[in-house]
């Protein structure tokens, strides 16, 4: 099948609105959509009328709110467009309130206390800027999700208001410029990385299952060095999962290409085409729900965790970021002319800014009980947060913070707004990648995002940091006497000022780990450190500040995630506990009680020596010994975690007192594994789950 045949085809797009709508109501919602107009009470019964028409030829029967609680996933709740109509005949129905607004039963979704003290009532609000789709027999109608009293309950109410603080802050500068522009949309294209794995094999492992992860497993003789990505015997299954995948995704509107590149055996990427931070935001969720539907249908398992084999590379979700007007103008490509090489440094710079004053936040919007395994690990990026912007960049900066003449160029000093850059080199062959923040050319690559995360909480953050820096700018520039030297000392004083962020070597390497400290900047190591600072005064100021969150959902959301934390490290601290007591421990004592045996038999032969069952059943039976007295501590301290006060001293008490545990427990077990014939172990090894042996 074409892309070009079905691409779009149960999206109710831009071109179907123009089809379906009549012509005043599709310009009202498409300025709604471009220009960021408030939605026209008016237009909503005309448009709910057409979506329904459309969706009912394509087959539909029901219409969703499809929104995105604190749960990081999606939400929704089906109801018919059946209504009575005259003489018993049933009619198809979808009123502009309907569309406008829901009332799901939504008391059981994370609030962090927000609905509780308030109204027990959660809506959703219909959001006219991503697209509504048909999936499944339902009209899909993606929507905002909040409580009675208007405090927001999920993840893209924030994302939207940050798009608009951004959009807000960048057009006051772009008019300086003179630029034009209606708006300023963040845009995002997020590479999702994935394993796929035998669903045999993933349900025979309670840990894959239950947590996610693998919480024991050997290393098998052979990892990633050879970097020649086996496909074993599921490889005619996987080529058969992408074509799907690449099609279903492809008819939701969403240009994905798939592909097995990564490093990791069993690895794989796919790359959609950048969109609209909301739209971006929208369409991973669905990339993952399809991902881990047809890779069910097919035999295979879809794992989203960050880490789901040790020893090997885990999976981030590459947060590819930039700016651009309504027009289409990326604000964070250089350009040709000098005008626009200036805009860019302005913008590239407050960027910069943004990333060095806000380090501590953009930490944490990657911190979880996953991602915990992956950043720092020496693979994904550190959890040290810098900025690569390449040679060429690098050099531009350094002449025009010292004022000198940039090296390339034979003219004098360098003047923003009059001179232009040298031509920048788009060069993505030898890019670094190891840094977590790093300049691509014509965009900002985050690539600490983890694989199972919704793009919403690192892109509040990217948005709001940004906004705030662009609102100090506009604030200074809009007061300048000179535009183009008010430019100029701006971006060479913001060089000055942030430079210590910038770091174009490796990022995984011990030197980098002191030079950072003693450049002074933050290293927050796991979860139980970072978030709790999203509570901080400096966090709830701009949140507050840009109009993005007020105090009180800043810190109800501090308390949801450092509560989804601990529970996470809970559920995979009793699932070690379970496998071991239950499964590991009776398997390996059943293979010690076949060496006794062996032993026994070997002694009617003259002068047996039972020296290698001997010692061996011995050494199994100090592990089984081992395994069992940590299982013993772990559960204990598991017991202990529950009643620790606090949700931030709780979640440390999982991180510094569980974790390690469960660590130790591995390695007593892991030891075990690598002594005991595969067909005793009770779980499919890592062999298996990885190269199919
Ligand atoms: P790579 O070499 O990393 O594959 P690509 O140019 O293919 O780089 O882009 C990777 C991702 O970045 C894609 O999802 C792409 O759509 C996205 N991207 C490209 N330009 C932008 C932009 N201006 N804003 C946001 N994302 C972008
Ligand atoms: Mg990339």
């Amino acid at each position: 099948m074409k892309a070009s045949e079905i691409f779009g085809e149960n999206v109710f797009g831009i071109a179907v609105m123009r089809d379906k709508l009549p012509k005043d109501v599709y310009k009202s919602l498409v300025s709604t959509i471009e220009d960021g107009t408030p939605l026209d009470p008016g237009v909503a019964s005309v448009v709910a009328n057409a979506m329904k028409d459309w969706a009912v030829e394509k087959g539909a029967t029901h219409f969703t709110h499809w929104f995105q609680p604190m749960t990081g996933i999606t939400a929704e709740k089906h109801d018919s467009f059946v209504s009575p109509g005259r003489d018993g005949k049933a009619i198809m129905e979808f009123s502009g309130k309907e569309l406008v607004m829901g009332e799901p039963d939504a008391s059981s979704f994370p609030s962090g206390g927000v609905r509780a003290t308030f109204e027990a009532r959660g809506y959703t609000a219909w959001d006219p800027t991503s697209f509504a789709f048909v999936k499944d027999g339902t009209l899909y109608v993606p929507s905002a999700f909040f409580s009675y009293s208007g405090e927001v309950l999920d993840k893209k109410t924030p994302l939207l208001k940050s798009m608009k603080a951004l959009s807000r802050e960048a057009l006051r500068i772009l008019k300086l410029f003179g630029t034009e522009a209606k708006q300023v949309f963040s845009t995002v294209g997020a590479e999702q990385e994935y394993f796929l794995i035998d669903k045999k094999d993933y349900l025979r492992r309670k840990d894959l299952v239950y947590t996610g992860r693998t919480l024991f497993g050997a290393r098998p003789p052979k990892g990633q060095e050879m970097e020649d990505h086996y496909f074993g015997a599921i490889k005619s299954r996987v080529f058969d999962f992408m074509k799907e995948l690449d099609e279903e995704l492809w008819k939701l509107g969403i240009f994905a290409k798939t592909e097995h590149n990564e490093v990791a055996p069993a690895q794989h990427e796919l790359a959609p085409l950048f969109a609209s931070s909301n739209l971006a935001n929208d369409q991973n969720q669905l990339i993952m729900e399809m991902m881990k539907r047809i890779a069910d249908k097919r035999g295979l398992a879809c794992l989203l965790h960050e880490k789901p084999f040790a020893g090997i590379n885990g999976s981030g979700k590459h947060n590819n970021w930039s700016m651009s007007t309504d027009r289409g103008v990326n604000l964070l490509d250089p350009g040709s002319t000098p005008a626009e090489n200036s805009r860019f440094l302005l913008f590239f710079s407050a960027v910069i800014a943004a990333v060095d004053e806000y380090q501590d936040l953009l930490r944490l919007s990657v911190a979880g009980a996953g991602n915990d395994h992956r950043l720092g690990a020496n693979e994904a990026p550190p959890a040290i947060v810098s900025v690569y912007v390449g040679e060429e960049l690098g050099e531009v900066l350094d002449a025009l913070e010292r004022d000198e003449k940039y090296a390339g160029k034979k003219r004098g000093v360098m003047k923003l707004g009059v001179d232009t850059l040298p031509d920048l080199p788009k060069d993505t062959t030898d890019r670094n990648r190891t840094s977590p923040f790093a300049f691509t050319g014509n965009k900002f690559e985050f690539r600490m995002v983890g694989s199972s995360f919704s793009l919403a909480g690192p892109n509040i953050v990217i948005n709001t940091i940004v906004a705030d820096v662009l609102k100090r700018f506009a604030d200074v520039l809009e007061k300048a006497d000179d535009f183009n030297s008010a430019v100029h000392d701006l971006v060479v004083k913001t060089v000055r000022e942030h430079k210590r962020i910038i770091f174009n070597g490796n990022s995984y390497s011990d030197e980098w780990k002191r030079e950072a400290k003693k450049r002074g900047l933050s290293d927050l190591a796991d979860t139980s450190e970072a978030l709790p600072l999203f509570a901080g005064e400096k966090s709830v100021d701009l949140f507050e500040r840009m109009g993005v969150m007020s105090k009180r959902e800043v810190v109800t959301r501090t308390e949801i995630m450092l509560d989804n934390y601990c529970k996470s490290v809970a559920i995979e601290g009793l699932t070690a506990v379970e496998m071991v007591r239950r499964d590991i421990y009776p398997a390996v004592l059943n293979y010690v009680r076949t060496l006794c045996d062996a032993v026994a038999a070997k002694k009617i032969l003259p002068g047996a020596n039972c020296a290698t069952e001997e010692a061996l059943a011995t050494e199994l039976s100090e592990l089984t010994d081992g395994m069992c007295t940590k299982a013993e501590e772990l559960s204990q301290a598991l017991a202990e975690a529950k009643n620790v006060q606090g949700a931030a001293e709780q979640s440390a008490f999982y991180a510094h007192k569980v974790l390690p545990l469960m660590h130790e427990m591995r390695v007593i077990v892991d030891c075990a594994e690598m002594k005991t014939p595969k067909e005793m172990w009770p779980y499919p090894t890592y062999g298996e789950l990885l190269f199919g042996v």
